[in-house]
């Protein structure tokens, strides 16, 4: 069974885009098949899996076009890329544009659902990279997601934007997409020799930890993943050894876990 996981959280810079990246490259290697989605106008996702955006023609930004016109979408082969073990739908800056718009569309939350259910039956694990916001494109990327998986960095705002970020949810939750889990919250870019991270670690735990999960393990702060996301590669792909890319392999059997564990 497929499941759908939205890595929402309208800070920037949490890894979000890192953490998609990792996790659909490790969860390639684990066997699953999986589909990674851009669905951020700054493309930093589709900037990690090709190294001349030109060679993109149809992005994600042209098939929510054409759901927004309920035109029909072009064939998935126009705009699904495959890179090594992962398939990846990639972006760009025109995706921009269609967030404008679709501040002026009448009930286009389900838009990108439409466009990624028929693909459910292709794929174990969809993941969708979002935006840093919680504006009409990560409501559409909740909209269409079994899941949401929360990146933090433990660094000393870290938590204020959560209480938005999950009512926005709850809300999403009640008025369009009933199934919408919480699949975790992941710590990124920990490093735990640190008081201020352990004290952040602690705050989360203690503040969402009845509620919502956290992942077991967290993400070390490691200078190989600014090195892998250079050269386009997953950290664990860049160096066998990184601390980061075994974290990022382990999420991926807890996400694992999780499914083996809801469909029993
Ligand atoms: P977001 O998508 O949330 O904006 P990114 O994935 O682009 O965040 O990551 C932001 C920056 O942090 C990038 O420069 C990335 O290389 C760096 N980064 C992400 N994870 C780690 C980590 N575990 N250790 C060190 N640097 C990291
Ligand atoms: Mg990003």
């Amino acid at each position: 069974m497929c499941k759908i996981i939205a890595v929402a959280n309208q800070k920037g810079g949490v890894a979000k885009t890192t953490s998609v990246r990792n996790m659909a490259y490790s969860l390639g290697e684990l066997g699953k098949r999986v589909l990674a989605v851009d669905f951020d106008p700054q493309a930093n996702l589709t900037a990690s899996f090709v190294d001349d955006s030109t060679s993109v023609h149809i992005t994600i930004a042209d098939v929510m076009n054409k759901a927004m016109d309920e035109e029909e979408l072009p064939n998935k082969v126009e705009y699904i890329h495959s890179h090594g073990k992962v398939d990846f739908i990639p972006s760009s800056i025109h995706l921009s544009v269609v967030e404008a718009n679709l501040r002026m569309e009448m009930g286009s939350e389900k838009l990108l659902s439409n466009i990624l259910e028929p693909l459910r039956d292709d794929y174990d694990f969809i993941l969708i990279d979002t935006n840093p916001s919680l504006g009409p494109l990560t409501i559409n990327a909740l909209s269409a997601a079994d899941s949401v998986i929360i990146p933090i960095n433990p660094e000393y705002y870290a938590t204020m934007g959560l209480t938005d970020l999950t009512k926005t949810i709850l809300k999403i939750r009640k008025r369009i997409n009933p199934g919408i889990q919480f699949e975790g919250i992941l710590m990124t870019m920990c490093d735990m020799q640190t008081n201020l991270h352990k004290e952040v670690c602690a705050e989360v735990t203690e503040a969402y930890g009845n509620g919502m999960k956290i992942f077991k393990m967290q993400i070390p702060r490691s200078i190989r993943v600014g090195e892998a996301n250079r050269y386009g590669m997953s950290v664990i792909d860049f160096d066998r050894k990184s601390k980061a890319g075994l974290a990022y392999s382990e999420v991926a059997k807890e996400l694992i876990s999780n499914g083996n564990k809801a469909n029993s």
